[in-house]
């Protein structure tokens, strides 16, 4: 039997998933870029990589999110390391890092709870001079995770382990803390497309407020004075933390939307009083 080239493999997994995935996925499996493809398409590739971008189109037709295949996923124009311990990072979160630095340029001291594969925590302290950066998560291996991203992309950030407030001292105090953390409800049927990404990390099993509360309560006493909390929520819950905010003593609340126009970040400053 005659070894397929590239332009056959190309028909093969587009009739299966579309264009645009099988040509990602193909590049993958054969280690090379997209453009590759095109120019070279009467190459016939090894078996081997043949077999691997069959497999890699089963996995994904049965479900499996392109980024756990190919291992990545762009984030304010940086690769990732994704996989399964992880959230895969969402364009709507790159809002977050906007905000963020329209309020801080400079040397700001920040705290990034839940962070996941690091994408906001390696993204803030490489857009922000001489920022100083510290990261947790209640997952070991999505600690792992971050740490590699943040060695591969060159960020200083200092990670530590545990769940919302348990990795910050009492004493310490931050310009800036954000947060995407599991916002989504328990009953939304929403999840449910969402099999393959860390439940954890999605959803609190309740009403989706539980962890944006426990982080909007405890941020006023790790904030310095005119610091911000910024924190990702789902699209129906922006009315909810601002009322959060407000309620933990926040002022000059207010709610960002998102790309596709759904309220996506609320955020807030603890005030300095003169006087
Ligand atoms: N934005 C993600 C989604 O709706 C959820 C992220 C999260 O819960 N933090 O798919």
């Amino acid at each position: 039997m005659t070894r397929p080239d590239i332009r056959t493999l190309i028909q093969e997994g587009t009739e299966q998933i579309g264009r645009f995935e099988t040509m990602v996925l193909l590049a993958h499996a054969l280690g090379v870029r997209r453009e590759f493809l095109i120019a070279h398409d009467l190459d016939v590739p090894d078996e081997e990589k043949a077999e691997k971008f069959r497999l890699y189109v089963v996995m994904r037709k049965s479900g499996t999110p392109v980024p756990y295949i190919t291992g990545e996923q762009d984030f304010y124009g940086r690769f990732f390391e994704v996989n399964p311990s992880v959230l895969i990072p969402r364009p709507d979160t790159e809002v977050l890092v906007d905000t963020a630095l329209e309020l801080f340029d400079e040397a700001p001291r920040v705290l990034d709870l839940g962070t996941g594969s690091g994408c906001l925590a390696v993204t803030l302290a490489l857009e922000m001079k001489n920022s100083e950066v510290v990261a947790t998560d209640v997952s070991q291996e999505a600690l792992l995770t971050a740490e590699r991203n943040a060695e591969k992309l060159k960020a200083k950030v200092a990670f530590r382990r545990g769940a919302w407030w348990e990795a910050v001292g009492e004493e310490e105090r931050f310009d800036l803390i954000v947060s995407n953390p599991p916002y989504i409800r328990a009953d939304d049927e929403h999840l449910a497309n969402l099999t393959f990404e860390p439940r954890s990390a999605l959803t609190d099993e309740g009403d989706g407020m539980s962890a944006l509360a426990v982080i909007a309560l405890g941020a006023p006493a790790h904030l310095r004075s005119g610091g911000w909390l910024l924190l990702e929520h789902g699209y129906d819950q922006g009315e909810a933390c601002r009322n959060l905010l407000q309620h933990a003593g926040f002022s000059a609340v207010r709610t960002v939307k998102d790309f596709g126009g759904n309220d996506r970040v609320t955020l807030g400053t603890v005030g300095h009083f003169s006087g």
